[in-house]
């Protein structure tokens, strides 16, 4: 899935309202910040297959670190133990930034071809949604959309320019979300390490403007 993880990033948030924005949208996409820099480091591979499926070209052909069920277990319990001491409750800290974190990979199971090993490199799944862009085109929408219009509803804005700049940053992501479904701009690159270099910009860059969304809301920080 792409744009659509942040939609439980900020339907999270109400759980937990002590826990900044920035945080939980780092979680949603925790395993793909490993696996862009495990590419970079060239333990995990893919390669550019144009047409694999409708609305994604990558060929995720080993990912047993990241996104196989078991690592997606233990790196979601690992951001989940290193953001627990921080935020009170500790244990409900831990809950929601793990789940957090392993939404990723039940959405990711929906979309992706059964490039998902269940341990190691074995076992793969996926429900393939890939393959229909008009299914998993206005998924990604109702999941993104859904979790921003409970955010609004539950954190609400400090000002009337803090609730503008939330949907100005959700029309954003919507962008990117027809960009990448669509192939608007790019592939810029074909080389798997620019891509992954490209895509770990990109998650810090949005988990960044979501940490701005966070100050003006009322419970945010
Ligand atoms: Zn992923």
């Amino acid at each position: 899935m792409f744009m659509g993880h942040y939609g439980v990033s900020f339907a999270a948030k109400p759980a937990h309202r002590r826990l900044p924005l920035w945080l939980l949208f780092v979680a949603v996409q925790w395993l793909d910040i490993w696996w862009a820099v495990l590419v970079m480091l060239g333990v995990e591979k893919f390669r550019v297959v144009p047409h694999l499926t409708e609305a994604f070209s990558l060929d995720l052909y080993y990912l047993p670190y990241t996104h196989s069920l078991f690592g997606a277990l233990v790196l979601s319990a690992l951001l989940g133990g290193l953001s627990a001491p921080f935020f009170k409750p500790h244990g409900r800290t831990f809950l929601v930034v793990a789940l957090a974190a392993f939404s990723h990979w039940l959405l990711d199971l929906v979309v992706h071809i059964p490039d998902l090993p269940l341990i190691g490199d074995h076992y793969k799944v996926g429900f393939g949604l890939w393959r229909h862009l008009w299914l998993s085109f206005p998924l990604e929408l109702v999941v993104l959309w859904g979790g921003a219009l409970l955010y609004a509803h539950y954190v609400k804005a400090t000002s009337v320019w803090g609730a503008i700049w939330l949907w100005v940053f959700v029309a954003a992501l919507t962008f990117e979300e027809i960009n990448v479904s669509f192939g608007l701009v790019g592939p810029f690159f074909a080389e798997p390490a620019a891509i992954a270099a490209l895509s770990l910009s990109i998650y810090l860059l949005v988990a960044l403007l979501a940490g701005l969304v966070g100050l003006t809301r009322k419970t945010g920080t």
